[in-house]
């Protein structure tokens, strides 16, 4: 008997006709003969009001008690979920992510997954019911409640499907698919019928919030098929696999934008050997991320670096590098949370030049100013001023994509 794993996002289970709305579809897959293991995020907009009910108290609240809070939404649903399929007559148990149990490390609110113990799982599809997961969380060690980082169900799904060996994962959400870029914001935005785990893991990272990163990183790791759907809209959507040759001929598959990054300058920095050594060292010892990182050509021994982080991390991340600029004699710190980072993302860049040229090209043709460049295999990223994300994103998008040199042919 196949088995599959679904997994509905916010929008999806936003309202009561809407849960309604996805028992049937659970309804459906059970009446075509499959074993189902749902997993759920909570309805639409509850972790982001929980997470301001936390900041109401506090602006940097306790993490573990963060995390109590925020856990809660997943559970409303899933029982909700749970009570809608019973009353349509289907059989149905909802897990919390500790009932599973799904064991995590202690990062709180950011946590990772360690092991899914799938015996529960198991027994309870044996026993002939949909089994109804609560994504995003998991347990610790120390038996605390954990979640996953922003968009967690995603990776939730992936390790569930990948830990029972399920036969495809589902991902149901508000759009029809990955689309060569954001639909909300490039109104001729193409669903694209095939991805590889590879491009989709750069776009995820790049800002395209359709998956979370973690999720494609598990899919890529153990062969998890995805599919990703309308929770609405009956057809056929994108599928996330391994990459194939037929890949490499399109050269730009996507345009992503991060609106999420802020950018710390130190001004002034004394230029000789140590200095990068000891700002970064300082950051990654409060294990703040860094990003992008430009540092200026020289003039008279002084030069600034940048670099830039999650907003969430700015303010912290500018603490640490005022106190390194001190240090180092540097002549201070700007801060700036208005910035986009925007990329192009194709498997094709490997094997066809270009790709940049053309972009600083299309940015340049627009006014708009390029701040920082970083690029792998795959991808080139330019930083830019947030006012300009939309109009880079619509004119890289026309350049690249709805332009069709973008096809390479023989
Ligand atoms: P869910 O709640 O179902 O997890 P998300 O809001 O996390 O849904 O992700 C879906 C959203 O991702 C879409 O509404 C869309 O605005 C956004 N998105 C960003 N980039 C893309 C892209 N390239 N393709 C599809 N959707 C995208
Ligand atoms: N509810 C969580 C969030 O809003 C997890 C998810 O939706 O995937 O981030
Ligand atoms: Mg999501």
């Amino acid at each position: 008997m196949p088995l599959i794993v679904q997994k509905f996002g916010g929008t999806s289970v936003g309202s009561i006709e809407r849960i309604k709305n996805v028992a049937n579809k659970i309804k459906r897959a059970v009446e075509e003969g499959n074993k189902v293991v749902v997993v759920s995020s909570a309805m639409a907009g509850e972790t982001d009001r929980l997470l301001t009910l936390t900041r109401e108290l506090s602006s940097k609240p306790d993490p573990r008690e963060q995390d109590m809070v925020v856990s809660t939404g997943e559970q409303v649903a899933i029982g909700l979920i749970s009570i809608a399929l019973k009353e349509m007559g289907i059989d149905a148990v909802s897990l919390t992510g500790w009932q599973v149990p799904i064991y995590t490390d202690d990062a709180h609110t950011k946590a990772r997954i360690k092991k899914i113990d799938t015996g529960r799982i198991l027994s309870e599809l044996d026993k002939g019911r949909v089994v109804i997961v609560a994504g995003f969380q998991g347990i610790s060690d120390y038996g605390d409640i954990t979640t996953l980082g922003r968009g967690g169900s995603d990776t939730t799904a992936v390790a569930l499907a990948a830990a029972l060996n399920a036969d495809v994962c589902e991902i149901y959400t508000d759009v029809t698919g990955v689309f060569t870029a954001d639909p909300r914001i490039v109104e001729n935005a193409k669903k694209i019928p095939v991805i590889s785990y590879e491009e989709m893991m750069e776009m995820a990272s790049l800002g395209s919030k359709v998956m979370q990163i973690r999720s494609v990183e598990f899919a890529a790791k153990y062969g998890v098929k995805i599919h990703v759907k309308s929770s609405f809209i009956e057809e056929d959507g994108t599928w996330i696999v391994e990459e194939n040759e037929e890949m490499e001929k399109v050269v730009v598959r996507g345009i992503s934008h991060d609106l999420k990054e802020s950018r710390i300058t130190v001004v002034q920095v004394p230029d000789k050997p140590g200095i990068a050594a000891k700002l970064f060292k300082a950051l990654g010892d409060r294990n703040i991320v860094v990003d992008m990182i430009v540092q200026n050509v020289s003039h008279e021994g002084y030069t600034d670096i940048s670099f830039t982080v999650n907003k969430i991390d700015a303010e912290y991340a500018e603490e640490i590098a005022k106190e390194v600029a001190k240090e180092i004699g540097a002549k201070g710190v700007e801060r700036n949370d208005r910035i986009a980072k925007i990329s192009v993302v194709g498997l094709g860049m490997k094997t066809h030049a270009g790709t940049a040229g053309k972009m600083f090209e299309v940015l340049y043709r627009e006014g708009i100013n390029i701040y920082a460049i970083s690029t792998s295999e795959i991808k080139i990223s330019c930083l830019i001023d947030e006012k300009y994300a939309e109009l880079a994103v619509r004119a890289l998008h026309e350049a690249f994509i709805e332009n069709t040199e973008n096809i390479v042919t023989g």
